[in-house]
């Protein structure tokens, strides 16, 4: 298995240790023109980077990136003492190594002339404490978890060698003895600090490819858990015991040896046979610097934390791997047993060659060691050896793969994060505390409002209280004094009255004649004195007329203070009061907005007509004016004729007759003249220039008794034409009204054959059907009767009229309605049967009627008391179809919202599940 260098030897022997010098690589790769120098050199060359005993600082600015810092595996031999039986036994034998610390080497006897020599990185004699060994072996692994950095210690070595001695001698008796295990943990707790940092542990068995849980032993069979991703393994089945003191370590090592005795005996086998496997979880949070930032910035950071990893390994004896089958066990549970060992050798054996394939997954160790050899971790190898020579075998293949594992390249990683989670822990405790803090200023501030109140109740209660007692003082005083006085003025008068009496009496005893001059000289002093209390008197009611006022002003001012405190009350009323009358103003705005909309659709709706009819007549002269568009489809077609009604001789006629003249034909004998004179006034009242004048000179008053006059139809029909023309203007609306128009026209209209008659008189009453101020007049009239009346004769030019007439009452109707802020009842129209009519010729195909119609379905259906009617006759539909079908936008959009707004309608169509979306 070794190679031996016959040259080596020589050197060795002429005292060189250069040429001697070997870095063993397995058998299979050592090739003859390998030169052993060469090996060596590799071996101090890669030792480099990363040498044992030197912290791990240079990868610290790694920070958690890709990208690792190589490190070597670094390999660390010792040699146990001899044991008391080799003492005996091997008395006359020297030891098969032989140890050369001071240079790192190690000396193996293959027999009595020939040694081997191989380098370590460090050689660790018999007599080599364990605190040497901890510091020497482990401390760098320690520190660099303890900076972030995954490590891994591992004893490999035959059975007795001093592998669990190395890393798991509690050292109870004498701390001197103290292992590795605990001499790490020792360090660990002495450098991080628990309020921010976190120390855990697991303690587990490796058994015939089982993981079994030393802190657990119910939990048998422990699965290893990959990261697809990162790579890392884990073992979340293991328990993971939280470490606060050294004293809770030691006795969870000691309760994990137990359980693995226990689980052992059951086994029957041996802890020699397994693998222990003790993990440390490091967690530490560094502090973030502030730089002086704000607390807001600062507290937004997330901290950041470094988790390091150390793994502690003691392996299974060694010997185990070429002495399969023995003890007693089948060779299926020897290879068993050996699987994870062997396959860490053929693992490492890869990772030392290069090779491009590590066979990891061939066994459970080699699977949680993936990290520890060619991963990111830093990883210290001590293998153990003894001394005799009769083991010499073992202790040779110990020494390879030591050897073997030197070359096991690591890429030292930092395991560095940010912990977003305890930032958002912290974010979320000071939001909480915020969130507490503003509660309470809130109810603080409530009860400051609740104090100021009281207070102010107080103040005002207590000024009142001493307005009242003022007054009543005061009340008090002045009724004292007035008392005072009259009784004063009182006991004067009377002082005086018996002065008076007395001086009469002296006097008159004196001398009885001259009574009247002393008397006289007596008396006025007396006079005098009486005027004075007069005057008194008069001050007094003065001063009692003083203090009345200032008790009436103080009445007064309370009263005032009163009405302070009340005027605050009656100002939230006075508000409110505004806020509904401001209510109501909008809704009544809103529905006249409504109105107004529909009225400027009728407008547009007339211009398209107009448009239409200027479209028909294209090659009509038409005269200039601003209504003469809308009137010229009033006209009459004989008007329209160019021979029977050329302007020019009509305008001559005018102006050389006069228009007195023409009217005055109007009455002529000869039926005739009436007819030409007739026409000549209608062509005339066409003309928007001439109506005034017209209806001034009374022609409105003679068109008006033609109809009543004469029974020639074509007279009717042209006098209805230029009464219809004339209905054009307010005014004149009135006038017709006044002078029993409706009347008139609806007889006219029950006895005209011609359709253009009807057509006439349906444009009249049309015309007048748009003022609000006829409404009631011209339907009590009959006036809504006559138009209905004459769609018996089917003319789509009278229909289009009568269509006219009930859409400009319908929308004076609804005009009215608004203003008046009042729902009224049904409509007029309604009431008169003029719904039917519509909702029959609501489908016609003629576009003049189609449209009136629409929009007087519409006004119509603006107002909820006609809405049971509508639905009753059917108009709903009428108006569902228009909405979705109308050609017109607006008017489809009109109709929506007439039917959106109406309760009535609404309810109509959920009940029939109609949906008008
Ligand atoms: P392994 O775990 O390799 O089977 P142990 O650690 O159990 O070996 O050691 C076997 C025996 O040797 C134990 O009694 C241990 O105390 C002793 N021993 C091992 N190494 C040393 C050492 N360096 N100094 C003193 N005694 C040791
Ligand atoms: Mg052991």
């Amino acid at each position: 298995m070794s190679t031996s260098s016959g040259t080596g030897s020589a050197n060795h022997r002429n005292g060189t240790h250069r040429s001697s010098l070997r870095a063993q690589s397995s058998a299979s790769t050592s090739a003859p023109a390998h030169k052993p120098s060469l090996k060596s050199k590799t071996v101090l060359r890669k030792s480099s980077p990363a040498a044992l005993g030197s912290a791990p600082s240079a990868s610290k600015s790694g920070n958690g990136g890709d990208s690792g810092v190589p490190g070597r595996v670094r390999v660390a031999v010792r040699l146990r003492p001899r044991n008391g039986e080799e003492m005996i036994a091997d008395a006359d034998f020297a030891d098969c190594v032989e140890l050369q610390p001071e240079v790192k080497r190690l000396k193996l006897r293959k027999n009595n002339w020939d040694t081997d020599t191989f380098e370590f990185d460090e050689v660790l004699t018999e007599y080599a404490s364990q605190k040497r060994v901890y510091e020497v072996v482990a401390k760098p692994v320690v520190e660099g978890v303890l900076d972030g950095y995954n490590g891994t210690i591992m004893a490999y070595g035959q059975t007795g060698t001093g592998k669990t001695y190395t890393l798991g001698q509690l050292g109870e008796e004498d701390v001197a003895d103290r292992g590795i295990m605990v001499r790490a943990m020792e360090d660990i707790l002495a450098q991080v600090s628990l309020e921010t940092d976190s120390i855990s542990v697991s303690y587990l068995q490796l058994y015939m490819e089982t993981v079994q849980d030393l802190l657990d032993p119910a939990n048998d069979n422990i699965a290893i858990v990959e990261d697809p991703k990162s790579g890392d393994v884990s073992l979340p089945g293991a328990t993971l015991v939280e470490i606060r003191d050294q004293h809770s370590f030691l006795e969870l090592l000691q309760l994990g040896e137990a359980h693995r005795f226990a689980a052992n005996t059951k086994l029957n086998t041996e802890s020699s046979r397994s693998h222990a496997i003790l993990m440390v979880h490091v967690r530490r949070s560094l502090k973030t610097e502030s730089n002086g930032n704000s607390h807001m910035t600062k507290s937004l950071k997330p901290p950041l934390v470094r988790k390091g990893k150390l793994v502690v390994v003691d392996l299974a004896g060694s010997e185990r791997i070429s002495k399969s089958g023995s003890e007693g066990h089948t060779l299926e549970e020897a290879k068993s047993i050996n699987l994870s060992l062997s396959a860490l050798g053929k693992c490492i054996n890869a990772l030392a060659e290069n090779s491009s394939h590590v066979p990891f997954r061939d066994s459970k160790l080699t699977r949680l060691l993936r990290d520890s050899f060619g991963g990111t971790a830093r990883t210290s190898l001590v293998i153990t050896i003894g001394p005799s020579p009769r083991h010499r075998g073992e202790t040779t293949s110990t020494i390879m793969f030591g050897q073997r594992a030197m070359k096991v390249e690591n890429m030292v990683k930092l395991k560095e994060e940010f912990d977003y989670k305890s930032l958002s822990k912290r974010l979320e405790v000071q939001l909480d505390s915020l969130i507490e803090e503003n509660e309470r200023q809130q109810k603080a501030f409530v009860d400051e409002i609740e104090r100021i109140t009281v207070e102010a109740h107080n103040q005002i209660s207590e000024a009142e209280k001493r307005y009242a007692n003022a007054l009543e003082e005061e009340k008090q005083r002045y009724q004292n004094d007035y008392v005072e006085s009259i009784k004063k003025l009182e006991e004067n008068w009377s002082k005086n009255q018996k002065k008076l009496a007395a001086e009469r009496l002296a006097l008159g005893e004196k001398n009885g004649l001259d009574i009247t001059s002393n008397g006289n000289r007596s008396i006025a002093p007396a006079l005098e004195e009486v005027s004075e209390l007069r005057r008194m008197v008069q001050k007094e009611a003065q001063l009692k007329m003083a203090a009345e006022e200032e008790v009436n002003r103080l009445k007064l001012q309370l009263t005032e203070s009163k009405r302070v405190e009340v005027s605050g009350n009656s100002e939230i009323m006075r508000l409110h009061k505004m806020l509904e009358t401001e209510t109501q103003q909008k809704e009544k705005l809103e529905e006249e907005i409504a109105t107004l909309h529909t009225q400027l659709l009728q407008l547009s709706l007339t211009a398209d007509e107009t448009r239409q009819n200027l479209e028909r007549h294209g090659s009509q002269k038409t005269s200039g004016g601003a209504l003469d568009s809308f009137m010229s489809q009033l006209k009459l077609p004989q008007l329209q004729d160019p021979g029977n009604a050329e302007k020019p001789p009509v305008a001559k006629l005018f102006e050389q007759v006069g228009l007195q003249k023409i009217l005055s034909l109007l009455e002529a004998d000869d039926a005739d003249v009436r007819i030409h004179a007739v026409k000549v006034v209608a062509n005339l009242a066409a003309e928007e220039a001439n109506q005034q004048q017209i209806v001034e000179a009374g022609g409105l008053t003679s068109l008006l008794m033609l109809l009543r006059n004469t029974e020639d139809e074509t007279i009717h029909r042209v006098a209805a034409g230029a009464i219809a023309n004339l209905a054009m203007n307010e005014t004149n609306q009135e006038l017709i009204m006044d002078q029993g128009g409706i009347d008139l026209l609806s007889s006219t209209a029950a006895n005209a054959q011609d359709p253009q008659t009807l057509r006439m008189v349906a444009g009249a009453i049309a015309n007048l059907c748009g003022n609000d101020k006829l409404q009631t007049k011209l339907r009590s009239e009959g006036g809504i009767a006559a138009l209905l009346g004459m769609v018996r004769c089917g003319h789509p030019d009278v229909l289009a009229q009568v269509a006219r007439g009930i859409a400009n009452f319908a929308k004076c109707e609804s005009r009215a309605s608004t203003q008046a802020g009042t729902k009224r009842g049904k409509s007029l129209l309604i009431e008169d049967g003029a719904l039917s009519w519509i909702v029959q010729n609501a489908k016609t195909e003629t576009t003049a009627i189609k449209r009136h119609i629409e929009l007087a379905l519409c006004h119509l259906a603006q107002h909820e008391g006609n809405a049971k009617e509508m639905v009753k006759e059917g108009a709903i539909w009428e108006l569902v179809r228009i909405s979705r079908e109308c050609s017109r936008e607006d008017i489809r959009s009109l109709a929506h919202r007439t039917l959106t707004s109406s309760p009535t309608f609404l309810t109509e169509l959920r009940r029939l599940r109609v949906d008008i979306r």
